[in-house]
């Protein structure tokens, strides 16, 4: 029996694999900053960041102060950055807890200022400079004043100088040369003032795979590092997938010639078919748009999504499967036999992008990892090996069951 009406299975070994790709690519002297925004695109932050540590990772980046407190109050105590940006309620328990924040304004340093002093703390901010994804981050004929108004606060202190590369192809696109021009403007003249100006960060995984430079200090790889990379890049036969989603067959029926399957009858039965019920819906990360279009795996095979996934339930036409039972594992994402179902092939079909596929793994879908105990990074210190008790101590704290699939898959 499988405890589990659906779950997601996170392969921890081949994330180690992927953050050794990771940390190849980005050479010598060059950490990562793992970035583990929407509870790390839905694979479950803390156990993701658990085993990052693990693997050697510099720090995280997160998309929200509840992500960052949610990480350290589960025991990480590696610099953790929000990327974005705060509301200013939240500063003092950053503060307290030393959450780096990332700084777009005069306006905001003020305000963290105000607050350091209060809390005598310093606020380690990183000066995000808008070299063109105009979304966050100080102009660039802005970013100099920023970054001295840093220096002369008593209570502020420069961690960190960024940019975001608006182009999912990096440095493949033009436009990014522009974007590097411009940072590395901002940066010699800071150089040139004598600034120090803590750690330098500029790529994402599309600028790391296509290798744009200079990478300075860090990378922060989010998608590559859960073994995706966006669009057509180059490298990602290097990567492996870390995902898995999987739920069972609850009920089957047989339906007759004709008959309607779910909400608005979408689909009809030509000939007597065999249905299966699997309690997945959109609500957990079946997208409403396969509907009709996406394909399961069940004993090795290809079954389609019949009717429209609902929120609770998909629907499923095993008619060609016929040794197919209840309790039978049905594999939404990742591999069964010989079979796979990837992330690609299911934004591909329900027309988005990977990141959004994995991010909408709901709630409700328990957290399994599985493997773990291998570590294969060079940047390994003794006193992290998988037997040493330290290392012991890092466990995640989502444990999980011995035997997650039971028995029932490997017949
Ligand atoms: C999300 C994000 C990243 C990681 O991007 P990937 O495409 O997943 O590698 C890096 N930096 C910032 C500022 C981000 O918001």
């Amino acid at each position: 029996m499988i405890p589990y009406r659906v779950w997601a299975e996170v392969d921890l070994d081949a994330l180690s694999s992927n953050l050794a790709e990771i940390s190849r690519l980005a050479g010598p002297g060059v950490g990562t900053m793992l970035v583990v925004k929407a509870d790390a695109y839905g694979h479950g932050a803390v156990a993701i960041a658990h085993h990052a540590v693990r693997c050697g990772v510099a720090g995280f980046g997160v998309g929200t102060s509840a992500e960052a407190l949610e990480l350290r109050l589960s025991g990480i105590r590696h610099p953790i950055l929000v990327l974005g940006t705060v509301v200013d309620g939240e500063v003092p328990a950053l503060l307290g807890h030393n959450v780096e924040i990332g700084l777009h304004s005069l306006d905001r340093a003020h305000k963290l200022q105000v607050e350091g002093s209060r809390a005598g703390l310093f606020a380690r901010v990183h000066v995000n400079i808008d070299t063109g994804m105009s979304r966050l981050g100080v102009r660039p004929q802005k970013a100099l004043e920023l970054m001295r108004a840093v220096h002369e606060a008593s209570h502020l202190k420069l961690a960190g100088v960024m940019t975001h590369i608006s182009s999912p192809e990096g440095a493949m696109d033009p436009r990014t040369d522009e974007q590097v021009r411009i940072f590395e403007e901002v940066l010699e003249a800071a150089k040139a003032e004598g600034m120090e100006l803590g750690t330098v960060h500029i790529s994402n995984s599309a600028g790391l795979f296509t290798g744009l430079h200079p990478l300075h200090d860090l990378v922060r790889p989010g998608i590559s590092a859960f073994g995706i990379l966006p669009g057509e890049l180059p490298g990602a036969e290097a990567l492996q997938p870390i995902l898995a989603l999987k739920s069972q067959i609850v009920f089957m029926k047989d339906v007759p010639n004709g008959r309607g399957v779910g909400y608005g009858s979408t689909w009809r039965a030509r000939g007597d078919r065999r249905i299966a019920t699997v309690p997945v819906g959109y609500n957990d990360g079946v997208s409403w748009r396969l509907s009709n279009r996406g394909e399961v795996l069940i004993r090795g095979k290809r079954a389609p999504i019949v009717g429209r996934v609902s929120m609770d339930y998909t629907t499923i036409d095993i008619t060609e499967i016929p040794e197919a039972s209840v309790e039978d594992v049905v594999t939404f994402i990742g591999t069964d036999g010989d079979e796979r179902i990837s992330v690609e092939e299911i934004a591909s079909l329900a027309e988005t992008i990977a990141y959004e596929i994995t991010c909408a793994v709901g709630r409700r879908v328990q957290r399994v990892c599985v493997g773990g105990q291998d570590l294969i990074l060079p940047s390994q210190r003794p006193t992290q090996q998988a037997s040493s008790p330290a290392a012991r101590s890092y466990e995640p704290k989502v444990s999980p069951p011995a035997d997650p699939v039971a028995p029932r898959v490997r017949r």
